[in-house]
């Protein structure tokens, strides 16, 4: 069946990145579409969104929301495959630096901002004459698009058979604020109870989605399981194992579009498996632009990160000596927290030619990055899916994950013996046994065969969107029959 889908998001690839929720909101539309749904996407309009390099013209519709005296407007540009991509402008609320606040922190009126997102969307899509069967809300920002249905639009015959998809991509960050907040997003004081809004004593837009969305989804089958627990379910757990049977994981994809060495623009030699050759000459340019030392047995690892203790930069940390004594080169390159960016810095400083650092947002070097690397490193202590290794398999760049939700979907262990494998997995967030699964993969490494072999294995693995926009597909369907 072909289904009118509406995709929300915050950032949405090329039009706005911090990380790898604008990835699939760039790339799933475009799959979707293929598969024949009549599928449109919006977010708000950023100052970066000019530089995406796609034409953006003005739809001249306002857009006034009930509750706020504030006024936003429309835009329209396209993504790959000409999905319609809608922008909701609103100077005051959006036409900032960052996206959500400075490093880490979000902008003090982040209440306003996305409450007020929430109702322009839902206020877009009547001008817009879109009657979604299904609204795909992602992450925090768009929780409290399930709750105004359920509420200030309850009775609104626009959307009597519109039903939502709350799809978690990061379950530590969920939009909690005061409870003196409340006010500004128009919703009734009723919905502060623990059955609706409140959560410790606070608002929770992500709380909001997950009570009120009628489907739930995250982006790896692992991680639905692991937010179903103490450990990693964040305050979230028992809620998330109340709405268990509506609850799916499905682990994104690789736009290939993007994300593929024969095709790259961005990296100086394009690759393949059958022409692996070529991926020496990104080596190369990597060892140029960071003025490393190294040899050619010697392997070149990388991280390409938020600089946050969920990607286990703590393990990294305290490994640091004995990654020091290892024959090994390490670059690095991401942002974050103030004490991680003086580390690296520090380190880089300390052993320059072995360790370098780029503490910026680059999305062309982490291009160049990943497939001039022969490692990737990914010890994180939680992970929803995380994208970094899936492209890193593509580029032939060996990951060395801690096994844990969508790295622990996504790479099988290597075994020599019998040569089936694309990466290295270790279980325990502790160093010894990162160190241990490194030492794995750096005898692996000085035997030629045997890497070639794992490489190609992971170059091999078909991860594309296609496959998982079936699977989002039928849960469409699933929710409509909900
Ligand atoms: P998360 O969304 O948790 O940050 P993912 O692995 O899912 O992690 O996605 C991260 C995305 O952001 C990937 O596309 C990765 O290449 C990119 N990325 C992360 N940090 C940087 C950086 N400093 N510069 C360029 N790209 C980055």
């Amino acid at each position: 069946m072909k289904l009118k889908i509406l995709l929300v998001s915050a950032e949405v690839y090329p039009f706005a990145k911090t990380g790898g929720l604008a990835d699939v909101s760039g790339a799933l539309p475009p799959a979707l579409k293929k598969l024949g749904h009549d599928i449109r996407v919006i977010m708000p309009k950023y100052p970066c969104t000019a530089k995406a390099g796609r034409k953006i013209q003005s739809l001249k519709i306002d857009l006034s929301v009930p509750g706020h005296d504030q006024k936003g407007s429309l835009f329209k540009s396209e993504l790959a495959d000409r999905v319609p991509l809608y922008l909701v402008e609103h100077d005051g609320y959006f036409n900032r630096k960052h996206i959500y606040g400075e490093p880490g922190t979000d902008y003090p009126d982040s209440v306003e901002r996305f409450s007020f997102f929430s109702q322009a969307v839902l206020e877009a899509v009547k001008s817009l004459d879109f009657k979604p069967d299904i609204i795909h809300c992602n992450d925090w920002h768009t929780g409290l698009i399930p709750v105004y249905l359920k509420s200030l639009y309850r009775k609104d015959p626009w959307f009597s058979q519109t039903k939502t998809l709350f799809s978690i991509h990061n379950l530590g960050y969920q939009g909690n604020f005061p409870h003196s907040h409340l006010k500004a997003t128009g919703l009734d004081e009723s919905l502060f109870k623990e059955e609706g809004l409140e959560f410790y004593g606070q608002i929770s837009f992500l709380k909001g989605g997950l009570i009120f969305a009628d489907t739930l989804s995250t982006v790896s089958p692992a991680y639905s399981h692991e937010i179903q627990t103490p450990e990693l379910g964040f305050g979230m757990e028992g809620i998330l194992q109340k709405r268990s049977d509506c609850l799916y994981g499905i682990l994104n994809g690789v736009d290939e579009t993007i994300w593929n060495p024969k095709t790259d623009p961005l990296i100086p030699a394009n690759y393949g498996p059958k022409s692996l050759s070529q991926k020496k000459q990104c080596r190369e340019d990597l060892i140029k632009t960071f003025s490393l030392r190294l040899n050619k047995k010697t392997p070149l690892l990388c991280m390409i990160t938020r600089l946050s203790q969920q990607k286990g930069i703590d393990l990294i940390v305290a490994a640091k000596d004995a990654l020091d004594k290892l024959d090994i080169s390490l670059v690095i390159l991401g942002t974050g927290s103030t004490e991680y960016e003086a580390f690296f810095k520090q380190w880089s400083r300390n052993r320059p030619g072995k360790i370098a650092t780029a503490l910026k947002f680059d999305e062309s070097l982490g291009h160049r990055i990943l497939a001039g690397s022969d490692m990737l490193l990914m010890p994180s202590r939680y992970e929803p899916c995380g994208l970094t290794q899936m492209y890193a398999l593509k580029y032939g760049t060996v990951p060395i994950v801690r096994a844990v939700g969508g790295l622990k979907d996504s790479i099988q262990e290597f075994s020599d013996k019998t040569g089936k494998g694309t990466g290295f997995k270790f279980k325990i967030p502790q160093t010894k046994f990162f160190l241990k699964s490194l030492q794995k993969a750096l005898s692996c490494f000085h035997q030629t065969k045997t890497w070639k072999k794992l490489m190609l294995n992971g170059m091999a693995k078909d991860n594309s969107w296609e496959f998982a926009a079936k699977k989002y597909s039928r849960l469409y369907q699933k929710s409509l029959r909900s």
